[in-house]
Order: structure tokens, then C-alpha cells, then sequence
């Protein structure tokens, strides 16, 4: 899924200290957990109003410390099945992506019609990861985008069939994280076009087309499922750390 961000509310702890995925980010009581039989008096009140100008407080600043951490660049937050990651733009703003290695139908489950109860519940499967990580869920203010990853198998070729040919993710589908999928189309389509004002008919063309087409898009996809592995595999994050310092 792919939530842009830009901090705005904080924390799925409730006031009881437990997670639970039904409440609001705000520390009030889950309606499956025992709340105080007490009436609230005035001071309750002034301290449930110094306690969520704290939080606030302290959401500010969590969101403050993960804008800063990335830099002008990009950062990369990853674990065995999970990740966070977040680009700054050229112009500034920030957009990034949690990654969750969870069935389609765990995530299409997830009620963003409360847009905040949607991102803490995705933020609660990064229970234990620091406050400046998870405020990029649990703050963003843009809406979030589900973006299952599917892939072919790397490798894929197909016989010839006269008059047919596929080019970009139609040809060579794979996880993003070779970051090919958008280049490969573009250069599939103009390699297909000089194939066809080269060769002296279609049938040439495609076949030499196709020649150049399965190494080329076998090699990225293989690129992309490696990373995959060493981004969310069992080895992560060393196993990225490793890629920029083999030593
Ligand atoms: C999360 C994510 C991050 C990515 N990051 C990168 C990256 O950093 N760099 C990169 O290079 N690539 C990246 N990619 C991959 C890239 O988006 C795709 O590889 C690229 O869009 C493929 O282009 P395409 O034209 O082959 O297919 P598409 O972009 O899927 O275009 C196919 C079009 O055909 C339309 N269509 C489908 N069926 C029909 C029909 N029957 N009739 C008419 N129209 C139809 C679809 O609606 C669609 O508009 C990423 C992908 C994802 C999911």
C-alpha cells in the first residue's frame, strides 16, 4: 500500500495502554475493554485535556524527527515482511510506502473509511518501531492506496504467434523493487517501433524483438525478486546494509 505522507495525529495506544485496531488514535477507552466506573470529575477533565495536548505535543515532534530523517533522499526502514519507506520529492514534499507481506484480503479488510483507525491498524504491525518510524502511518494526511504486488516468473518467454507480441508489465510483471517496470515498458515500446521500421516485415520484426525483449526483462526481473529477498527476507535489513557496504 502506498499512503503519501505528511505527519498530522499520533499514537494507537489507548488510554487503557493496550493496542486495539477498533479505537481512535485519541486515548479514549475500546469499547471491548473495562472503563472506569468512576464520574469524571474537573480535574479528569484538565488532565485528559494536559494529557492529549501532550500527546499532540509529542506526535508533533515524532512527525518533526521522521521528516527530518530522511534528508533530501530517501529512507528505507526494514525488517523480515515489513518495511517502511519514504522519498522526499525535488519539491519538497514527502510520500512513502509501508510494505506488508499479508494475504490482499488482510489489507482490502482494513476499513479506511476512518482514514486514522485505517492507518493505525496498518501502524500497529510495526508495534515496538520508533515513534519517528511509525509517524509516517499515523500521520499522513494523504489517502492511502492499496498496490498489491504481483510477478510473473522470471524467465517467462512464449512461442511465437503471428501478428502478436506483448510489451511493458504485460510481458515481464514484477515486484517494483528493481525499480525497472516504467523504464522497461518505455524502452520495450521503442525498441518494438525501430524493430518495426527495420526489418522488412512484421513477422521479422516481432521475432527480433522478442530476441532482445526476454534477456532484457528476465534480467530485471530477476534484479527485482533478489531485492525483494534481501529487502523483506529473513536477512533484512543487514541484507540491504550489505548492498551498499559489501565489505
Ligand atoms: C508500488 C509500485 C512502485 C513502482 N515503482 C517503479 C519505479 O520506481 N520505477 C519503475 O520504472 N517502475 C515502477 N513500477 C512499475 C511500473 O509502474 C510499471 O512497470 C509500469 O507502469 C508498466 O507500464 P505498462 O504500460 O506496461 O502497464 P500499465 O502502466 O499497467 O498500463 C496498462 C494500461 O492498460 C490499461 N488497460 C488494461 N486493460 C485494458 C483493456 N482491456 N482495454 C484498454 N485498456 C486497458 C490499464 O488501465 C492501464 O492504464 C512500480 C509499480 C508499483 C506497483
Amino acid at each position: 500500500m502506498a499512503p503519501a505522507h505528511t505527519p498530522a495525529s499520533s499514537s494507537a495506544r489507548t488510554a487503557h495502554g493496550r493496542r486495539c485496531v477498533r479505537c481512535s488514535p485519541r486515548p479514549s477507552p475500546c469499547t471491548a475493554e473495562p472503563v472506569s466506573s468512576r464520574s469524571p470529575s474537573p480535574q479528569d477533565a484538565q488532565d485528559a485535556q494536559d494529557g492529549q495536548e501532550a500527546q499532540d505535543a509529542q506526535g508533533s515532534q515524532d512527525g518533526r524527527a521522521s521528516l527530518a530523517s530522511i534528508g533530501s533522499g530517501t529512507l528505507m526502514a526494514v525488517a523480515p515482511g515489513k518495511g517502511i519507506i519514504a522519498h522526499r520529492y525535488a519539491d519538497g514534499q514527502v510520500r512513502g510506502y509501508v510494505a506488508l507481506n499479508k494475504p490482499e484480503a488482510w489489507v482490502r479488510s482494513i476499513d479506511f473509511g476512518d482514514r486514522s483507525a485505517g492507518l493505525h491498524h496498518v501502524a500497529a504491525e510495526f508495534d515496538g518501531w520508533s515513534p519517528s518510524l511509525t509517524a509516517f502511518v499515523t500521520r499522513s494526511q494523504a489517502e492511502p492506496w492499496l498496490r498489491p504486488i504481483h510477478a510473473l516468473p522470471v524467465g517467462l518467454r512464449w512461442g511465437r504467434v503471428p501478428g502478436v507480441t506483448l510489451l511493458g508489465d504485460a510481458a515481464h510483471l514484477m515486484s517494483p523493487f528493481a525499480g525497472e517496470g516504467a523504464n522497461l515498458a518505455m524502452y520495450d515500446g521503442a525498441d518494438l517501433a525501430g524493430a518495426l521500421a527495420e526489418q522488412p516485415d512484421v513477422e521479422s520484426a516481432l521475432s527480433a524483438y522478442e530476441e532482445r525483449l526476454f534477456p532484457r526483462g528476465g534480467g530485471a526481473a530477476d534484479r527485482s525478486a533478489r531485492n525483494m529477498r534481501l529487502f523483506f527476507g529473513p536477512e533484512a535489513p543487514r541484507s540491504v546494509a550489505a548492498l551498499f557496504d559489501p565489505s
